[in-house]
């Protein structure tokens, strides 16, 4: 059976939070297959563990893809401070095609564009794909899973870490389909009253009070917060509030430009401009919301650069909603990706080293190491949702009341259809199929 297959059947998605089908992407023919080890979300720590813990496999899966996609070459891109790992891929590397690269502490560098141009130096044209510059990103995660899965091994576990306010900060591989509530048990509780989560990390991630919420296959992490912390009311502002307040007091001062990581590559994002979308006549909001469309959600204007606690990202996030409504996406598209990219002269020395973005979140009270830990966990059920991945539901193969095992195929994705199979993460009886497939152990 070839790898592609392996994979799809498998369930295999990019763990790293994109949930896109990994068979998909494996159908191309590259030059060079690009790991993300770069892990950059400040309190996250999983990525760092995997590798250091699962090396060889990272590897192993890493080499299975080159071969797959005819490339050359293999490459990880690992921050340097990642000692462990580093050395442990030391150990494993010598005979293979794959190679590290060192990366330094700052953020985004696990944001595919920056990833690629730091490893192989070629710029992604705007609102392109890797496989343009000859090159494929996986996430070393996903690239574990894709070893398993040329072993016959389906997805039914999910790397994450557990940090922030809890009382013991881990890393380690839990049933798909466990509540967060059981996560953060296995972290010792939380360390505060009420609290809030930021799933997937406090930049990116969403936010979240609802404990009862289940992991997932792209659930990278869950950063537990007091309910009360500042990052939290600033996620938690009614979108109509946080432009109400950008329309009022932005002056202009292109800060958030000036710190843009997609500006410093030399592609057309400009959030200050954005922000002029929210105060203009319907003309001019047209052209200043093309300025968002190539954005790539990271946060750092809105939760770093911007002084006055304004919300650029999330003005960029309705500049390409609005582009999409009124029909313009093939305009504002071709306006954007004109030009030839050209790393912005300053771009290295404006990068945004990870204890300084912490400490400007108010996490340096929460930074603290999340090692991996083995985890025995016999969850008393868990719960499946059938869309974990980019795409369309997966439809359930099982019936209420049959016993099923763990590993057992339970959903399928319909023929033709993009998405992922899903697999039983504990052997039990199916209780429920709708709104997500629900297995208790037993
Ligand atoms: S950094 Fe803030 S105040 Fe300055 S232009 Fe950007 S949104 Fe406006
Ligand atoms: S979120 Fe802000 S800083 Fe990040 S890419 Fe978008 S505009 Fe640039």
């Amino acid at each position: 059976m070839s790898l592609i297959e392996q994979v799809r059947q498998a369930g295999v998605v990019g763990a790293g939070g994109g949930g896109f089908p990994t068979h998909v992407k494996l159908g191309a023919k590259v030059e060079f297959v690009i790991a993300n080890g770069a892990e950059c979300e400040p309190l996250m720590h999983k990525d760092a563990e995997l590798m250091a813990s699962h090396a060889a496999q990272v590897v192993a899966g890493m080499e299975a893809v080159v071969a797959a996609c005819g490339a050359a070459r293999g490459i990880i891109g690992i921050k340097a401070k990642h000692t462990e790992a580093v050395e442990a891929f030391e150990r494993v590397l010598p005979g293979s095609r794959v190679e590290l690269h060192l990366l330094e502490d700052f953020y985004p560098t696990g944001d595919e564009f920056v990833l690629v141009h730091e490893t192989i130096g070629r710029l992604i044209p705007p609102g392109g794909l890797p496989h343009q510059v000859g090159a494929i990103v996986q996430n070393v995660e996903t690239l574990f899973n894709i070893a398993a899965a040329s072993q016959g091994v389906p997805v039914t576990r999910k790397f994450l870490t557990v940090a922030g306010a809890v009382r013991q900060p881990f890393s380690g591989a839990v049933p798909v389909g466990i509540s967060f509530r059981e996560a953060i048990e296995l972290a010792g509780g939380t360390s505060e009253g009420e609290v809030a989560l930021l799933v997937g990390g406090a930049m990116m991630g969403r936010l979240t009070r609802n404990l009862d919420e289940c992991v997932e296959k792209t659930t990278g992490g869950l950063i537990v917060l007091p309910g009360d912390h500042s990052l939290v009311q600033r996620k938690e502002r009614p979108e109509t509030s946080m432009h109400r307040i950008g329309k009022s007091s932005c002056d202009q001062c292109s800060y958030c430009t000036e710190l843009c990581p997609r500006y410093l590559l030399g592609y057309h994002v400009e959030p200050h401009k954005v922000m002029r979308s929210l105060g203009f006549s319907l003309s001019g909001e047209d052209f200043w919301n093309q300025m968002g469309l190539l954005c790539c959600e990271c946060s750092l204007c809105t939760l770093y650069a911007c002084p006055e606690d304004l919300y650029p990202r999330e003005a960029c996030q309705q500049s390409k909603r609005q582009i999409r409504l009124k029909g313009l996406l093939d305009q504002a598209r071709a306006a954007v990706t004109a030009d030839t990219p050209k790393p912005h002269p300053l771009h290295e020395s404006r990068r945004i080293p990870l204890k300084q973005l912490v400490r400007r979140l108010g996490l340096t009270d929460y930074d603290a190491p999340a090692p991996m830990r083995q985890l025995d966990l016999a969850p008393r059920r868990v719960r499946l949702a059938l869309k974990q991945h980019a795409g369309a539901p997966a439809e359930p193969v099982v019936q209420v009341g049959e016993q099923v095992q763990a590993g057992q195929l339970v959903a399928q994705m319909p023929e033709g259809q993009l998405g992922a199979a899903i697999h039983a993460s504990i052997s039990g009886r199916v209780r429920a199929l709708t709104p997500r497939l629900e297995i208790e152990a037993g």
